[in-house]
């Protein structure tokens, strides 16, 4: 790619460092974005991370494994490589790794978005020579609706729920994106519940110092339980296994970006579908490249050659980024989509009809 990073079977390898970014396989030395396993592969021996990824990074490891901590805009030499990490919005502890060498600023986004959540640091703007960026929504038709109306519809949907005397079953990947939709539920309207895989996750936030409202875990619960009004925030492969029969009658959601296509609300066999993502949609995509920046673009995940194209259209020098042995199931996005949905997202018409039903 240029004189220090290289694209090899196992990702990114910087040359002068020794290093891997988000590696996908075991390697001596990994510098990672964050601590979704598709970009924190468990079996390295050293791990390189921001600080606050610290908590998600150690529940997912190997204890065996080496582990070094920077605070957010900190720098680290490594074989005269300036290494820091900037926050990228995207979950708790999530980072744009900034490498310098000899004068040249290269910046690896791994997954980000732009606009707040409560339960991360701000994605920030990170000026660059050359910039590798996710394009997992990398279409026009991915445009991301306030997130404060998201979560009143949510909101609203549990209260009917209550009112109906219904359990909500509200699904979204355990680490990330079930954290943000707790920080955004009403702990007013009821009670709510995690699944374990979720819970171990929120303790990993609350040690981090992020508030969330009370959870209890429903293993916890013994016996027979009137659920009727709570919520319960759960893995979406729980979905339609005998363990959601424990609730009842129950509503079931889905809050992922997948559900603004036409369609995949329906394929999920959900009864409600929020569009609520933590990547960058097209627009703050593009906004963020402009932001930093870069002479040269490399897109990854996704929808990669469309935004290439694009964007040579517009005038940048932008490449497709050749990930090999990477494979293309990217952990949080990926638990929210079929194959199915990511091959009909190309061709579902009508961006204007994306909106949260
Ligand atoms: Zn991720
Ligand atoms: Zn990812």
């Amino acid at each position: 790619m240029n004189n220090f990073l290289e694209s090899t079977s196992q990702g990114l390898y910087c040359i002068p460092g020794d290093f891997h970014i988000d590696p996908h396989s075991p390697v001596e030395r990994a510098v990672v974005t964050h601590a979704h396993s598709d970009h924190a592969r468990w079996g390295c021996q050293k791990y390189l991370a921001a600080k606050p990824c610290e908590q998600l990074l150690r529940l997912r490891m190997s204890p065996e494994a080496e582990f070094r901590f920077l605070p957010y805009g900190e720098t680290l030499t490594v074989g005269g490589v300036r290494v820091s990490f900037h926050p990228a919005g995207h979950i708790l502890g999530s980072a744009q790794i900034r490498l310098e060498y000899q004068g040249q600023v290269g910046l690896i986004t791994g997954d980000y978005k732009l606009g707040t959540d409560p339960t991360c640091e701000a994605w920030q703007p990170v000026r660059c020579h050359w910039m590798v960026s996710e394009s997992t929504f990398g279409l026009p038709i991915y445009r991301w609706p306030s997130q404060e109306g998201v979560f009143q519809s949510i909101n609203q949907w549990w209260q009917e729920c209550r009112d109906a005397g219904k359990c909500c079953l509200l699904y979204g990947y355990a680490i990330g994106k079930s954290q943000r939709l707790l920080a955004g539920l009403d702990p007013t309207i009821g009670r709510i519940y995690c699944h374990g895989a979720v819970e171990k996750g929120n303790e990993a936030y609350r040690r981090t110092g992020i508030a969330l409202p009370e959870t209890t875990y429903v293993g916890s619960v013994a016996g027979k339980h009137d659920w009727r009004g709570t919520m319960v925030v759960a893995v979406p492969s729980v979905h339609g296994t005998p363990w959601v029969k424990k609730f009842g009658r129950c509503s079931t959601a889905m809050s992922s970006g997948w559900m603004a296509v036409r369609g995949a609300r329906r394929r999920r066999s959900v009864d409600r579908g929020f569009v609520l993502s933590d990547h960058v949609d097209w627009q703050s995509l593009l906004t963020a490249i402009d932001a930093c920046n870069p002479e040269t673009v490399w897109l990854t995940h996704g929808y990669a050659a469309s935004v290439a194209r694009y964007l040579v259209e517009q005038g940048r020098d932008a490449r497709v980024l050749d990930s090999r042995g990477r494979s293309e199931v990217d952990e949080d996005a990926a638990d929210e989509v079929s194959s199915n949905e990511r091959a009909n997202a190309s061709i579902d018409p009508a961006p204007g009809e994306a909106k949260t039903p």
